[in-house]
């Protein structure tokens, strides 16, 4: 690709808003550009870059026979009341209603349609167990879209549904899903732990998460420090007996850590997600309040909060909580709005904290960061029973269903590579995801031995079957160099002062070694760099 004419708008300065080095280097390298908030505009580098996670998750799923296919975005509300979801889901989903007053959602993820075309396509358990996915952009009205591509209102996702007739069948796809989530995820270059999440009241059994490791993510990641045993901070509360999660009542702790109070909504038979949303609710400035002013203190919009202790905790109780968007504090008389509240650091909740034994009986838990990338999930027969679908078994009876489900977030993966993968100069791709392998430069390119030399070896890098990104652009040096880092290509090759000798330099951006080399090498040369 000619660079001249390539839509590569990079940026000198970091713009000012946005706070995480993913989003900082994305729109500074040209990779993209924001069109509403959580909405963005990929633009050919970062589209590149898209393809490459892309194509690595297709060849892994198609190598354990996943089939892919496309489902609509456009869904019928019917298909979402047959679950409950349409009511469940609240404002996260956005509806919309067609010209004849229909109501339709656009899709957040797709169990519905795709139980509903399996409940009408298959029938015997003789064509089981069977796995499709497809790689779609997903529609998820985010309560705080932030962080670029981390956290999206419209993102890309690989979702793939697997329906069983037998519980060891659902379990072998499980199995084999997860192992091709750690091939992915290696693949594409990225530090992750797999660890054990709630499936919460979805009827669902076993659920990993696939967490990459970073100071920027909104998971908190509680390992142990002698073991093997990795939960996210929810699930080893739970593992930990230090929170029932079976409870059918909704729960508020609010959790008082210095200058801010937090309010913390537990599971109690809701899914995980929920009660991650209300996590979200973290009320801040409030450090005037007594302990008896923070029991006096809350109400909704929905209507005022009982409170107890229990345990040492503050215990509000009460459903109407839920999807509530703004509360009063009632002594100060102040609003917070829910918008303007921001998750955090989960380390001050009481739920599990770091130097706790571990769950699993070993050692000691420690913390981390991390960025969910991706999902294994053991449905079961929620979505199956709510909507009808069931094969015929060996004897001709008829059974729901049992159903996986297994996510990836493509986009949020780029960003997620991104911030593994940096430096002070900009990102670092690795090899296997770089939106090109070379970026060739020409430093002078009124220069003609340097122009008609680099002409040359755009011609035959390409056709030595390397994506080679051409800087022709008649810009110095200097302003060449500082873009090559800031997009961040694994090998530089520049055409430079000994051109007329056949003479390159070619540098390698990931350990910043460079060596000047014979035209004739070249290729021998970069072969054994990338
Ligand atoms: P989160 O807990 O971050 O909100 P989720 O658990 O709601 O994510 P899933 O329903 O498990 O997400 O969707 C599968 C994958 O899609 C997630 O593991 C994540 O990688 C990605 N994903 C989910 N929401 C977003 C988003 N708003 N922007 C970008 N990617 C997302
Ligand atoms: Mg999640
Ligand atoms: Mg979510
Ligand atoms: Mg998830």
């Amino acid at each position: 690709m000619r660079q001249k004419t390539f839509l590569l708008p990079t940026l000198r300065d970091i713009p000012s808003d946005a706070d995480v080095k993913s989003h900082q280097l994305m729109l500074r390298a040209g990779m993209m550009r924001q069109n509403a908030a959580g909405v963005y505009t990929y633009l050919p580098l970062a589209k590149r870059v898209i393809s490459k996670v892309e194509a690595i998750v297709r060849e892994e799923l198609e190598a354990i026979d996943v089939q892919e296919l496309t489902l609509p975005s456009l869904h019928p509300s019917e298909l979402w009341q047959e679950t409950g979801r349409w009511d469940k889901m609240g404002d996260e989903l956005i509806r919309l209603k067609d010209r004849h007053g229909r109501d339709f959602a656009l899709g957040p993820t797709h169990e519905e349609v795709i139980t509903s075309i399996i409940r009408d396509a298959i029938g015997s358990y003789k064509k089981l167990p069977l796995n499709v996915f497809q790689i779609q952009t997903k529609f998820r009205d985010e309560r705080r879209p932030r962080f670029g591509l981390l956290r999206g209102r419209e993102f890309i996702m690989k979702d793939a549904y697997s329906f069983h007739d037998t519980e060891e069948s659902l379990d072998d796809t499980y199995q084999a899903m997860y192992r091709a989530y750690e091939r992915i995820f290696t693949r594409v270059g990225l530090t992750f732990r797999a660890v054990i999440a709630d499936s919460g009241a979805m009827g669902g059994k076993d659920t990993f998460e696939f967490m990459a490791l970073a100071d920027v993510g909104e998971d908190t990641i509680a390992y142990s420090d002698t073991s093997n045993y990795a939960a996210n901070i929810e699930m080893a509360a739970v593992q930990a007996g230090n929170v029932e999660n079976t409870n059918p009542s909704v729960q508020l702790l609010p959790v008082k850590a210095d200058d801010e109070i937090i309010i913390l909504l537990l599971g109690a038979g809701h899914e995980l997600n929920e009660v991650k949303s209300l996590h979200e609710l973290q009320v801040k400035s409030l450090s005037t309040l007594n302990d008896q002013e923070v029991q006096e203190a809350f109400s909704t919009e929905k209507g005022s909060l009982s409170i107890q202790t229990i345990e040492g905790y503050r215990l509000i109780a009460d459903q109407s909580l839920q999807g509530a968007s703004s509360f009063t504090i009632e002594n100060t008389g102040d609003a917070v709005n829910c918008t303007e509240l921001s998750i955090d650091s989960y380390a001050d909740l009481r739920m599990i904290q770091e130097g706790d034994a571990s769950p699993d009986g070993q050692g000691t838990i420690q913390f981390a960061r991390g960025i969910e990338i991706g999902q294994v999930f053991k449905l079961g027969t929620f979505y199956s029973e709510s909507m009808g679908a069931s094969f015929l078994d060996q004897n001709g009876r008829a059974n729901p269903y049992k159903m996986g489900c297994y996510g990836i977030g493509i986009s949020r993966t780029v960003a997620a590579i991104i911030e593994q993968h940096n430096d002070e100069n900009g990102i670092v791709w690795p090899v296997a995801v770089a939106p090109f392998d070379l970026h060739l430069l020409t430093l002078n390119s009124k220069n003609e031995e340097q122009a008609e030399l680099s002409e040359k070896l755009y011609t035959t890098l390409k056709q030595s079957g390397w994506d080679v990104l051409y800087d022709d652009r008649p810009e110095r040096a200097g302003v060449k160099f500082k873009d090559a880092d800031l997009i961040g290509l694994p090998i530089r090759v520049s055409v430079g002062k000994r051109a007329s000798e056949g003479v390159v330099e070619v540098k390698v951006r990931s350990t910043g070694e460079s060596e000047d080399v014979h035209i004739d090498n070249l290729a021998d040369m970069i072969q054994t760099k990338l």
